[in-house]
């Protein structure tokens, strides 16, 4: 497929969970926003001081720190033929600045209802070696690597309340910009992990 495709839903909707679906029919990497936050966090580099506050408040990330980011991560050579944008746009400014400087050919989008994504977030467990992701209740880790998994330090109750704020009221319209150039894909995103993997290899077949 050509261009890139954006992986695009509420927090803890699944969408990196389902990314290895799509990362192992396209060979496209998958580029997380979220993920290069956390890392330059934890490496403790300027521009990571400066996201973190907004992080661990649930608040989105200025446009101006994760433009330059994604400008350079697309310079990198494995991103030539596009990439799979997991976490990212996640404004309008975001996606404007992102048509100027790549194709999007597809834009999958995963609904959950937000009373799920709650649960979804609070059981959310990270396994630091391999980064696989895991659900205390949903999708539970083998008995042997259950110690050493990680909980996101933002994945609390608390905070989810506000990037849920943040996903209706400076994302989700995004979802209408991208449904009205008819590039958006709606996937139910509340059926099990199977299941919603099935829908995502469908929607990427039929394109
Ligand atoms: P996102 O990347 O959209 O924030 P994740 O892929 O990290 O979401 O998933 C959030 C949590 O929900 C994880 O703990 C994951 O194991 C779990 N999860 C993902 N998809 C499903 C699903 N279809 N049903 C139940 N739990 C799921
Ligand atoms: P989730 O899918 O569970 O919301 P992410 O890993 O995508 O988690 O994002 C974690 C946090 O990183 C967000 O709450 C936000 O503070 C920041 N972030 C990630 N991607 C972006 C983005 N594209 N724009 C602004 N902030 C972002």
């Amino acid at each position: 497929m050509e261009g890139s495709i954006v992986l695009f839903g509420p927090p803890g909707a699944g969408k990196g969970t389902q990314a290895s679906v799509i990362v192992e029919m396209t060979g496209k990497p998958q580029v997380s926003t979220g993920d290069m936050l956390r890392s330059a966090v934890s490496m403790e580099t300027d521009l990571g001081k400066e996201a973190k506050t907004f992080m661990e408040a649930g608040k989105l990330v200025p446009d101006s720190i994760i433009i330059g980011l994604i400008e350079k991560r697309l310079t990198e050579e494995d991103a030539s033929d596009g990439v799979l944008f997991d976490g990212f746009p996640r404004t309008i400014p975001q996606a404007e600045a992102l048509s100027r400087i790549t194709l999007v050919s597809t834009v999958i989008s995963i609904e959950v209802p937000d009373d799920d994504i709650v649960d979804r977030i609070v059981g959310r467990r990270m396994d630091p070696e391999t980064g696989e992701i895991y659900h205390v209740s949903f999708n539970p880790a083998p008995a042997e690597i259950v110690g050493r998994l990680v909980q996101r330090k933002d994945d609390t109750e608390e905070t989810v309340r506000s990037r849920l704020e943040a996903y209706h009221d400076q994302t989700k319209p995004l979802g209408d910009w991208y449904s009205s150039l008819g590039i958006l894909v709606t996937i139910d995103g509340s059926g099990s992990i199977e299941e919603v993997g099935k829908a995502v290899s469908e929607a990427i077949n039929q394109k």
